[in-house]
């Protein structure tokens, strides 16, 4: 979560590491601040806020911040409230050190009596600030080395970027846990928490391993072990464009990713359809694919978004390759005292690759020996690199803080996936093939939907003064419902819940009052007839029902108040398309009531710390 830049070269640095927080924006934070080695020491500027308050602290004043040398950070504050004095960087105070920290260090305690009873004094209340005091008592004029010594003795999670006064031209960066990587310039580089802040400048990169220090000086670059151990890192060739991470015509990333997805399916499946034969093809299973056919359990886990992709693929595995398959919340799996027998494979899945509690549960899952598979988005990240392999979902870099097409590319590979292991098991070729022909018709089929987004709004405006929605479903528009009830919650702060259909005779059901509004995943399918019944529930006790419905649905007209058509779609792929109505009307939703729908208050885009 949140964000560090770093620069060492010869252009001005305050310009590049401005434009980079704004990149990494889409982050989440509630600080910034800045670093810039200028003179002999440093000029420091931090600001609670946005980043274009830090920058208009900055010109107040513009020739102090000058100097080709620079860090600069957004805090998600996790320990002490959002204050200037809490923002990075943190400096000691006895040698000259500047530090910006993502992640945790949780033995901080500690640290900081044993610190103080050395007679150093805190100005914060951050776990941060700790380790910046850490890394000035060990200084003993190489700072590489300090950095090291205090990272020997701190455990949590951490991406570091240090300079000290006296050691101009050089910066030390540090990871573990949280991502961090350095881009290598024409005798430049550019340190940041992703390539979104890296690729304007370079495409030559590579992302630092856990555990790992690298120096970067005039002279080029060196990576090393905690114990000063040499490592060689994998430089890789950033795919990302520009324009996959700029707004264009939008005015929102959001929307523009949810008008991107038919594209980004389209990607997610190019080369992976054989229709000739009939079958699936998953470059990155080549090998452990034969074990996902002959599974005997499959785990599936993630959390938020990921979570309820989880749950639509427990579904097309069970139907499609009949395996026995559950879904498990990562942050419980990892905690609990699972049963791994032989035979199982764990599939994590992650938007970024780097979610904490799903990495975790993957290292779990690989220690009692099953197969782990990875399902991301985010190449080279740290979910993609420990896994025994994995089905990258394609769909571009995803910046809207809530989820829209990563949600897509997810439920698409684990339609491949279960299209591929039924294949192997109890598809026919007919089934297999019709399966993957509609597959290849989706992207279409979101048009349809994407292109009512100006009746949606319409639609929403109506509601929007509402504190409580429901959303319900049936089969494999049980966790559509939840995604869409989570979208609303996340970007326009409407309480909303999410449930099977059937399980609001259970105890929701109390709630529904006059006006209520409660959205029904409803399109044609299996249980078509018991969802009507629900809705009729709940008109009978006033509330206003939203249907999502299949068009040329005539019997749903007289039980809904509202209707939002989407194409024809097989049960199994309906969620490709309900889904993306429900995004629709949460970003309007958000819009109307004048939240800002990229920057959600208290959320991060990804998710890497517990
Ligand atoms: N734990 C640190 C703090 O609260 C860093 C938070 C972050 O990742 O931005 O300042």
């Amino acid at each position: 979560m949140c964000g560090i830049v770093g620069y060492l070269g010869h252009r001005e640095a305050l310009p590049l590491l401005m434009e980079g927080l704004k990149r990494l924006e889409y982050r989440g934070y509630d600080s910034a601040g800045v670093a810039i080695r200028h003179g002999a020491g440093f000029e420091v500027c931090r600001e609670v806020g946005k980043v274009a308050s830090l920058e208009s602290k900055l010109g107040q004043d513009p020739s102090r911040y000058r100097g080709t040398e620079g860090i600069a950070h957004t805090r998600w504050a996790t320990h002490g409230v959002p204050a200037e004095r809490n923002a990075h960087p943190h400096a000691d105070d006895k040698s000259g050190i500047q530090l910006v920290h993502n992640g945790i260090i949780e033995n901080y305690q500690s640290l900081k009596k044993a610190l103080e009873s050395k007679g150093h004094v805190f100005r914060s209340e951050t776990d941060t600030e700790v380790l910046s005091m850490l890394v000035g008592e060990l200084y003993e004029g190489d700072l590489e080395a300090a950095v090291q010594a205090a990272l020997r003795g701190v455990t949590g999670a951490y991406a570091i970027a240090v300079m000290c006064a006296k050691e101009p031209g050089v910066m030390v960066v540090a990871r573990k846990g949280s991502p961090l990587m350095v881009g290598l310039g024409n005798d430049e580089f550019v340190v940041a928490s992703d390539p979104s802040a890296i690729v304007a400048h370079t495409t030559q990169a590579f992302s630092l391993d856990d555990f790992t220090v690298c120096r970067l000086s005039r002279e080029g670059y060196r990576t090393s072990s905690l114990n000063n151990v040499p490592v060689t890192p994998k430089v890789m060739e950033l795919e990302m464009k520009l324009e996959e991470i700029e707004l264009g015509a939008f005015p929102h990333f959001m929307l523009k990713e949810i008008f991107e997805q038919p594209d980004a399916l389209r990607n997610t499946l190019s080369g992976r359809i054989d229709l000739k034969r009939g079958d699936v093809v998953l470059g990155g299973l080549q090998s452990s694919g034969p074990d996902l056919v002959k599974a005997r359990r499959i785990v599936l886990t993630g959390q938020g978004t990921a979570w309820h992709a989880a749950l639509v693929t427990e579904y097309m595995i069970e139907d499609f390759a009949r395996i026995p398959c559950e879904v498990q919340y990562a942050a419980e799996f990892r905690y609990r005292n699972p049963i791994v027998e032989e035979g199982t494979v764990f599939v994590a899945i992650s938007q970024s690759g780097e979610t904490a509690d799903t990495l975790a549960a993957l290292e779990e899952a690989k220690e009692r020996g099953a197969l782990t598979l990875g399902m991301v988005n985010v190449v080279g990240s740290t979910i993609s690199r420990v896994t025994d392999a994995g089905v990258y979902l394609r769909v571009g870099p995803e910046i809207g803080v809530a989820s829209t097409k990563a949600f897509i590319g997810q439920v698409a590979v684990g339609a491949l996936m279960a299209i591929y292991a039924g294949r192997r098991r109890h598809l026919s070729i007919d089934r297999t093939r019709s399966l993957l022909e509609e597959l290849e018709s989706i992207p279409d089929k979101i048009r349809q939907v994407t292109s009512q987004s100006g009746s949606i709004r319409d639609l929403v405006a109506r509601y929007v003064d509402r504190e409580n929605w429901l959303f319900l479903g049936r089969g494999y528009n049980y966790p559509v419902a939840l995604e869409g009830a989570l979208k609303v919650k996340e970007i326009s702060y409407i309480h909303a819940e999410g449930m099977p259909a059937a399980e609001m005779k259970h105890g929701p059901i109390a709630l529904i009052h006059e006006g209520m509004p409660c959205v029904f995943v409803a399109p044609k399918g299996s249980q078509h007839d018991k969802v009507i019944g629900n809705m009729q529930e709940v008109r009978a006790r006033g509330g206003r029902v939203i249907a999502i419905a299949t068009e040329g649905d005539e019997e749903i007209i007289p039980h809904a108040d509202e209707i939002i058509r989407v194409p024809e779609v097989s049960e199994a792929l309906s969620p490709l398309v309900t889904t993306v109505a429900l995004q629709l009307m949460a970003y309007h939703a958000a819009v109307l009531r004048g939240h800002d729908v990229d920057k959600p208050r208290n959320l991060a885009k990804s998710v890497t710390v517990e």
